[in-house]
């Protein structure tokens, strides 16, 4: 994977768009995809197996199906091509595009107090960003692909 490629996949904070449920080219959408056509009209069947097996879970198989399908549909483009559509406070992709960065530890206000993020995703973003400084984009990249984006 090249230095593009890699910068696709990650935002300026440091977190991985290609994990996120969102992402239009993530794995999350791609195994929905599958998953649901592998599925075809399930949901025709679902209330015969919860009474021949006798497990209720299939009754609420229509929630399942919601929620899979919502996955197998998402389109985001990504923190680098378009406003994130989860975290709407962020203030990281306009803010490192004014300051002319690819990452905020490139930047001289780096850690500043005007991210937007939360206190859970300030601390990733500190700590990917000092990890990025520290190894350089490309390792840390491939250093965390494997991980979960929802440990
Ligand atoms: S920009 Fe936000 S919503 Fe889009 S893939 Fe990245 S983290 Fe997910
Ligand atoms: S000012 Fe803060 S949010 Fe903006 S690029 Fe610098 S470190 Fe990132």
């Amino acid at each position: 994977m090249d230095y593009h490629e890699i910068l696709n996949c990650l935002s300026p904070c440091g977190i991985r768009c290609d994990s996120c449920f969102a992402f239009k080219d993530g794995k999350i959408k791609e195994l929905s995809r599958e998953l649901s056509d592998e599925l075809g009209n399930f949901q025709n069947y679902a209330g015969r197996f919860a009474t021949v097996l006798n497990e209720p879970v299939f009754n609420v198989y229509p929630y399942f199906k919601l929620q899979l399908d919502l996955f197998a549909q998402c389109d985001c483009k990504g923190c680098r091509n378009e406003r994130c559509k989860l975290l709407k406070s962020c203030n990281v992709r306009e803010c490192s595009e004014k300051k002319g960065v690819e990452f905020c530890f490139q930047c001289d206000e780096f850690p500043c107090d005007h991210s937007g993020l939360d206190e859970n995703l300030q601390r990733r973003w500190v700590s990917s960003n000092l990890k990025m400084r520290d190894i350089g984009v490309d390792s840390y990249y491939h250093e965390i692909k494997n991980t979960h984006r929802y440990p």
